[in-house]
C-alpha cells in the first residue's frame, strides 16, 4: 500500500466480511479478545476497475501475501504520521518494533504476558505485538483491509503516547484511536497513497458494525472500546473530516 504501485492494483477493502470480531487490542486498558471464524467464502464483488490488472483472486491469501500486506500497512501508517508531524515542524519517531508471536506469554508488555488472539501497542517498550496465527486468520477472513485498520489503530496508540494523550477511560483512548485510524486511511485515499475500489467503503462500514463491544458492557469498564455504533462513528468521523475531528490538540 502507500507508495507502492503494486497496491493500486488491488482492492484495499475487498472481501471484507461482516461477521468478525476485530481485536484491536490495547495495553494500558484491557486486551481485546477475538477469534476469527473459519474463513468464509470469498466475496466476488469489487471487480477490478478497467485496466487494473488484478484484484486478489480467490484462495491466494498466502502467508507471503500476508507478510507483504502487513509490512505495507506498517509502512504506510509510519509514512502518514511522519508527514503529519513534519507538517507541524516535529520529527516523528516511528514505533520502535513490530513483534510477531504465536504463543501465550511469548511476549510481555510491562511485565504482563500477552495472550494469543490479539494485537497490542505496548507503550512500555514502544512496540506493536501481534499473534501471527490470529492475524493471518483475520486477514484471510476479512481481507487486507483488516491489516490496514488494525495497524492504523495500534499505530494511533503509539502516536497518542508521543503526543502525551492519556484519557481517564480506555473507551476515550480507543475511540480516538479509531478516529485517528480513520483519518489516516481517509487522508491516504484523498492523497492517492491508497486506492479504494467501488463498494469498499460500504463494506468497511458493515465490517465496523461487527467490531463493537458487547452491548451489555458498561462504557466505563476497563478495556471498553465502544459500541459498534460509537466505533463506526469515530472511525468515519476521522475518515471524512481528517485529524481535526479527533480531538488531538
Ligand atoms: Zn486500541
Amino acid at each position: 500500500m502507500g507508495e507502492s504501485t503494486r497496491r493500486r492494483q488491488r482492492s484495499l477493502l475487498a472481501g471484507l466480511l461482516v461477521a468478525v470480531v476485530v481485536a484491536a487490542g490495547c495495553m494500558g486498558g484491557g486486551l481485546d479478545q477475538g477469534e476469527p471464524q473459519q474463513p468464509g467464502p470469498e466475496q466476488t464483488g469489487a471487480p477490478a476497475s478497467p485496466g487494473a490488472p488484478t484484484t486478489r483472486a480467490e484462495g491466494t491469501t498466502s502467508v507471503a501475501e500476508f507478510k507483504q500486506d502487513f509490512s505495507d500497512a506498517v509502512g504506510s501508517a509510519a509514512s502518514y504520521w511522519t508527514a503529519q508531524f513534519r507538517a507541524s515542524g516535529k520529527r516523528f519517531q516511528p514505533v520502535r518494533r513490530v513483534v510477531p508471536y504465536t504463543r501465550d506469554g511469548e511476549v510481555s508488555c510491562g511485565g504482563q504476558p500477552l495472550p494469543r488472539n490479539n494485537a497490542v501497542y505496548c507503550s512500555a517498550g514502544d512496540f506493536i505485538a501481534y499473534d501471527v496465527n490470529w492475524s493471518v486468520g483475520a486477514f484471510r477472513q476479512i481481507g487486507d483491509a483488516f491489516l490496514f485498520y488494525l495497524l492504523g489503530h495500534e499505530y494511533a496508540h503509539g502516536v497518542q503516547v508521543r503526543l502525551g494523550i492519556r484519557y481517564n477511560f480506555t473507551i476515550q483512548q480507543e475511540l480516538q484511536a479509531d478516529c485517528m485510524a480513520g483519518a489516516y486511511l481517509g487522508d491516504s485515499v484523498r492523497s492517492d497513497a491508497l486506492t479504494l475500489q467501488e463498494g469498499d467503503l460500504e463494506e468497511f462500514r458493515e465490517g465496523l458494525l461487527a467490531v463493537g463491544d458487547d452491548p451489555d458492557q458498561p462504557w466505563f469498564a476497563e478495556g471498553s472500546h465502544g459500541t459498534a455504533e460509537q466505533r463506526t462513528d469515530s472511525f468515519f468521523r476521522g475518515y471524512e473530516k481528517s485529524l481535526g475531528a479527533c480531538g488531538l490538540s
